[in-house]
């Protein structure tokens, strides 16, 4: 970000702040005042703008709508002690919108772009960060094709999106899982490190068996066998056995998540070992009756961390021991909070004011 971007401002003439209740937020329903808009025409971006939030027309035969070329990112803007705003690895979900509009043949969005929507947008709206403990502004860029052409191929336009809107404090009741042994969410040499809208469509079926069998969740195994770990629902799966932090070693049918690398790196801060491994259901499963497994855990960055209390596995319930104060999930969830209000040395600047 050498210089300033010029982006064509159109202000809502009133504000919608008054309709948030800060102590009754629902996730994902209610949007900040502006979004940030910026088309892809003859393979070039065109002039960018941020205009009030609202509904917008798109061609019926909308190649994002029949096929899915659509990708997105999800990351969040925090209120600091000192009264800022600070984002949380922005550069990091850039490169990966990158390699996911790259996989999906869509355009990449340069960083100044990216950058100075994003910090204008968030700087527009900042009464809409909330301030209590643990509240944020979630941040959804997103990118579609335009083309109105029903032809099976990439569309030669495109729009890029930001939308915001403040979420609450994510209330981190333990998690009841279940390893999944039929469907599949990706699989190697598929789109599944990318985040393209069909892979979150396809997982929603899956998911609602396991819901209506009690799981809060599910955890996915790989497709060939479905005897290693993948990820738990939309998150990063983390398990402490012996004291080790072990995760399933990141490839093209898992999502790089940037809650998961932020917690790999504190645990290497702390000097404990970290192993990127494949991971398997019976590994899991013996730790678990040898009293080896520690805590299990999903990240990601709606609920940071999110403890699961217990994994079923071949139509058996396997509870794991509550986790106490001092367990490391406990521990990465406060440093994290910690560098994101600006509490705490943010060694590793991560946080973007
Ligand atoms: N896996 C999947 C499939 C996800 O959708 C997400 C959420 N983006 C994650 C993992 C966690 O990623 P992050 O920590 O970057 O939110």
């Amino acid at each position: 970000m050498t210089e300033t971007l010029t982006i064509n401002i159109h202000r809502s003439p009133v504000s919608r702040l008054g309709e948030l209740d800060p102590a009754n937020i629902e996730f994902g329903k209610l949007f900040s005042d502006h979004m940030f808009a910026v088309d892809f025409v003859n393979g070039e971006w065109q002039e960018p703008q941020i205009v009030p939030y609202g509904d917008m027309a798109v061609s019926p035969a909308n190649s994002a709508l029949h096929y899915g070329q659509a990708i997105f990112e999800g990351m969040k803007a925090y209120r600091t002690a000192q009264g800022g705003v600070a984002l949380f690895r922005p550069l990091d979900n850039l490169l990966r919108l990158n390699a996911s509009a790259e996989r999906m043949c869509m355009p990449a969005l340069p960083e100044e772009l990216f950058m100075q929507g994003l910090t204008q947008l968030v700087r527009l709206d900042a009464a809409w960060v909330p301030e209590a403990a643990d509240t944020a502004l979630y941040i959804r860029p997103f990118m579609f094709a335009t083309d109105g052409l029903l032809g099976v191929r990439p569309s030669d336009t495109y729009r890029f999106m930001i939308i915001t809107c403040p979420v609450g404090a994510f209330y981190n009741k333990p998690l009841r899982v279940r390893f999944e042994e039929k469907y599949v969410r990706s699989a190697e040499g598929g789109a599944g490190y990318a985040k393209n809208a069909g892979n979150y469509g396809a997982a929603m079926y899956p998911t609602k068996l396991a819901q209506q069998q009690g799981y809060n969740q599910l955890i996915w195994t790989d497709a060939s066998e479905h005897r290693y770990v993948e990820e738990s629902g939309t998150m990063n799966a983390i398990f402490v056995i012996n004291n080790r932090i072990i995760t399933p070693a990141l490839s093209s049918s898992i999502l790089d998540g940037i809650t998961r690398r932020s917690v790999l790196q504190l645990a290497r801060d702390w000097g404990m070992p970290v192993e990127e491994r494949k991971v398997s259901t019976h590994e899991i499963i013996e730790a678990l009756q040898t009293g080896t497994l520690q805590e299990a855990f999903g990240v990601g960055t709606a609920a940071t961390i999110a403890p699961i209390t217990a994994i079923g596995y071949e139509g058996h319930d396997y509870e794991l021991a509550a986790v106490d104060n001092s367990a490391f999930s406990r521990r990465a969830a406060a440093a994290l909070q910690a560098i994101r209000t600006g509490e705490a040395e943010d060694s590793h600047r991560w946080m973007v004011e």
